[in-house]
């Protein structure tokens, strides 16, 4: 094990602003030293450090960041297989055609996984949070995107897998969480070890960017547009933002009209599709109310079977993958 330690990490992640708010090193953390406050951009030691303090070999937020090491280059769209597909059942909030809350849906109905880590929401202050799912039921509720997502997504593995005791999960999360994970499951840190062992599947999010919730809802939206969380039916971004009010009403915003709502994080960020995913999911690529899957592993494919040999999943149409590479390479160009 290193002997790296927080100050490292902020010295080379917090103090720059290239911190995702992926949350990971909050998850690991041993002595649960490290939080993310508020609407803040990068998270702070509240003042213990196992390997600073007590020099116990530790390292286990610096060995866990995705940002430690300089931007992975782009161009890494590769897939097993690709599909267009949709949930074959009613899934009332789906952002896209669903697929994604079908497929874990049925890995937790057959016991494939026993929890589910990914971001909810408030539906009254549409405040995003992080949370560990174990029911079909609470799954479909939490269908759909939080594009105001920023939470430590992963401070619901530690629940999971130290509280918990969960071996089999599945985590849903946008690609900086994808590649904490990824971190995880390679590392020689026998700190994080178990968190890798007990993921059994990694759902990766397309992703553009993230917004803060606090200078997006209730700066941006309420303060500026009158809009208060409770009357956002949906957010949607395609190329702007698109704000559904629940009267039928709509906004949108440009995204250039935005730019001080989205995480500082997200400047530095390359990753569009969630190359180390198991399973990467987006609404680019598919027709309107199918979700395009691109398969990466064996695992995804695995997962992705059994919902299609259920009945759960179905196929609809092609994947276009020329729009999907044109907007990882504007993304991987604007970093
Ligand atoms: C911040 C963000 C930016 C995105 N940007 C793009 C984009 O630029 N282009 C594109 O094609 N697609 C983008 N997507 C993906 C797209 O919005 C859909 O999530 C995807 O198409 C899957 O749709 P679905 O209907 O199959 O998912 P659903 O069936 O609606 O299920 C979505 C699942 O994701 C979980 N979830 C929602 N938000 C988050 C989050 N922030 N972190 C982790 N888990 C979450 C939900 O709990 C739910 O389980 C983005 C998603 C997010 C969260
Ligand atoms: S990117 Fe993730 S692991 Fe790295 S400092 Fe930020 S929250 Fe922690
Ligand atoms: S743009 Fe990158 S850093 Fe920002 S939320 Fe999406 S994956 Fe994370």
């Amino acid at each position: 094990m290193t002997l790296k330690c927080y100050t490292d990490l902020k010295a080379a992640v917090w103090d720059r602003g290239t911190c995702s708010g992926c949350g990971a090193c909050v998850a690991v953390c041993p002595a649960d030293a490290i939080r993310i406050e508020g609407g803040a951009d990068a998270p702070v030691n509240i003042g213990y450090c196992k390997a600073e303090s007590d020099q116990v070999p530790c390292g286990a937020c610096f060995d866990v960041c995705p940002r430690v090491d300089p931007a992975r280059p782009p161009g890494r769209e590769a897939c097993i297989a690709r599909l267009s597909a949709k949930a074959a059942f009613e899934v009332p909030g789906r952002q896209s055609g669903g697929a994604v809350t079908a497929i874990v849906e049925h890995a937790l109905s057959a016991g494939l996984v026993d929890a589910v880590v990914t971001v909810t929401e408030d539906r009254w202050t549409r405040r995003p949070a992080s949370v560990l799912i174990t029911e079909s039921e609470a799954l479909l509720r939490s269908a759909g995107s939080r594009y105001n997502w920023w939470v430590p997504l992963l401070s619901a593995l530690k629940t999971a897998v130290v509280d918990r005791k969960y071996r089999r999960i599945a985590v849903i999360g946008v690609p900086c969480v994808v590649q904490a994970i990824a971190r995880m499951r390679a590392s020689e840190n026998d700190l994080l070890r178990p968190y890798g062992d007990a993921v059994r599947l990694v759902i990766g999010l397309f992703c553009t960017e993230s917004f803060d919730y606090e200078r997006l809802v209730e700066g941006r939206l309420k303060r500026e547009h009158g809009i208060e969380p409770w009357q956002i039916r949906r957010l949607d971004v395609k190329g702007r933002l698109e704000v559904q009010l629940e009267d039928g009403n709509a906004l949108e915003l440009p995204l250039r009209e935005l730019e001080d709502c989205i995480r500082p994080g997200c400047a530095t960020c390359t990753d569009l599709t969630a190359v180390d995913a198991d399973l990467s999911a987006g609404a680019i690529g598919a027709a309107s109310g199918c979700t395009t899957l691109l398969v990466r592993t064996p695992t995804g494919q695995g997962f992705v079977d059994a919902a299609l040999r259920a009945g759960r999943l179905e196929r609809c149409g092609e994947v276009d993958l020329s729009a999907i590479e044109r907007l990882a390479e504007r993304k991987a160009s604007r970093a």
